[in-house]
């Protein structure tokens, strides 16, 4: 094989909360993790000089080792003693430092891409194991589907896929900053912590409604008192039919769950045409 081309899916968090804070800086994490259809589409080619070359269709996305795909493709060549060069195009549609993973999401392709390529038939525990180094949400990107992560988010289990129900993404234009949203994160006894074995028994019991009662994400009130928009695209999105919404990862991305196709196409429609525009989309589990 010389090349392949490879979908890599955003994911949202049906579920995210912080259990506690690592002496590490990292944080103790108990999160539901759900791919959507949204993709970027990655191609990869195999060349005969050494070097990683990367193309990217937007043009602030960095092309050299700063690029999580770059990264990714390095660390599959020093581990697999591979010494070919490597072509790669990145059409990103995830939009980027939205909270859905898109780089992760990436960098997982880009180790599946590369196992492919060179025929090394890795187990996914080995394409795990290699991508927790590149990003702790990187072991999820490479599973996907419906899964509970935990500890710093690499300690995966699977979960059934939740009831079907159309996904609305809008983000706004705001910049957010991961780590200043774990910053202003208090974890004290005031802290609304979501119910996150609710919305796992709601998936496993296939019921939408209790699903849509148990969404719920810990940085969400730190990142709405920073950018008030995330908390008036949500209160909209109801307004228009969603049986309920939330904020993904740190943010800024709202999803709203819709099991009204009609209501939730309108909804799409009504963003479409506002200021969110380009960063709206309608999507489904995967
Ligand atoms: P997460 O939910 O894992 O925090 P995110 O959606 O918030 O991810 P990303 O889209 O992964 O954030 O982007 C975070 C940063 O990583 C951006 O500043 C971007 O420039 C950089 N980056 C490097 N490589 C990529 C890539 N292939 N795709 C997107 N961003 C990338």
């Amino acid at each position: 094989m010389t090349h392949t081309t490879i979908k890599s899916y955003a994911k949202i968090n049906l579920g995210l909360d912080v259990l506690d804070t690592l002496p590490d800086g990292y944080h103790s994490l108990k999160m539901i993790m759900q791919t959507i259809s949204l993709h970027d589409t990655l191609y990869f080619e195999k060349r005969k000089k050494p070097s990683i070359i990367l193309k990217a269709n937007l043009p602030y996305l960095p092309t050299n080792e700063k690029n999580i795909v770059y990264q990714a493709i390095r660390l599959f060549k020093e581990t697999m003693k591979i010494y070919d060069g490597i072509f790669c195009t990145i059409t990103k549609h995830i939009p980027v430092a939205a909270g859905m993973a898109g780089g992760s999401g990436n960098a997982a392709a880009a180790l599946k891409a590369m196992d492919l390529l060179y025929g090394t038939h890795l187990t996914t525990e080995q394409l795990c194991e290699m991508g927790v180094k590149l990003g702790a949400d990187v072991p999820y990107c490479i599973t996907g589907g419906t899964a509970l992560a935990e500890g710093i988010g690499d300690i995966l289990t699977p979960l059934p896929s939740p009831p079907r129900a159309k996904v609305l993404i809008v983000k706004p234009s705001v910049s957010v900053s991961t780590g200043e949203v774990y910053k202003n994160l208090r974890l004290d006894e005031s802290t609304v912590h979501p119910d996150i074995d609710s919305c796992i028994s709601a998936i496993k019991e296939g019921s939408l409604k209790k699903l849509c009662d148990n969404l719920g994400n810990v940085l969400e009130d730190v990142t709405v008192s920073l950018h008030p928009v995330i908390s008036e695209i949500k209160t909209k999105m109801k307004e228009l039919g969603a049986n309920g919404t939330l904020m993904s990862g740190s943010g800024p991305t709202v999803f709203g769950l819709f099991e009204d196709d009609t209501a939730a196409q309108t909804a799409f429609e009504y963003y479409s045409g506002s200021d969110f525009g380009k960063s709206t989309f309608l999507c489904d589990f995967t």
